[in-house]
């Protein structure tokens, strides 16, 4: 099993007992390592590491990526979200029936379920 780094800029300074690592006469605070975290996609072991880095790096992160400068539009093109609902009244709760619906448009288009577990398949263009 892999260990991680918390990528909290301060997760260091939070001086709780399980930070505090090393030999006997040695021991300092140490960023936590973990197999896997719940924040931030997995990087960080707390909202407050997720917000620490946040407080740092956002501005630089945004800047980087593409800054917004203009509002972006929903249109019928990129209006497309999934959902399910239950389509029997049997109370099979494997019976789900999953869907694109157009939030503009309203029109429905029938997904498998692996397609809406594809974080990646989509109808919108980019
Ligand atoms: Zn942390």
């Amino acid at each position: 099993m892999t260990l991680k780094y918390c990528q909290g800029t301060s997760c260091h300074q939070y001086a709780t007992k399980d930070r505090l690592r090393g030999t006997k006469d040695n021991k300092t605070f140490q960023t936590r390592r973990r197999s896997s975290f719940y924040y931030g996609r997995g990087n960080f072991c707390s909202l407050n590491c997720q917000n620490d880095w946040w407080q740092v790096h956002g501005d630089n992160a945004v800047d980087h990526f593409g800054r917004l400068t203009e509002p972006k539009h929903l249109t019928e093109d990129n209006a497309w979200v999934k959902d399910y609902d239950w389509r029997n009244s049997t109370g099979d709760t494997d019976n789900r029936f999953y869907y694109f619906v157009n939030k503009v448009t309203k029109e429905q288009r029938p997904l498998t379920e692996e397609q809406y577990r594809d974080n990646n398949y989509t109808l919108n263009e980019r």
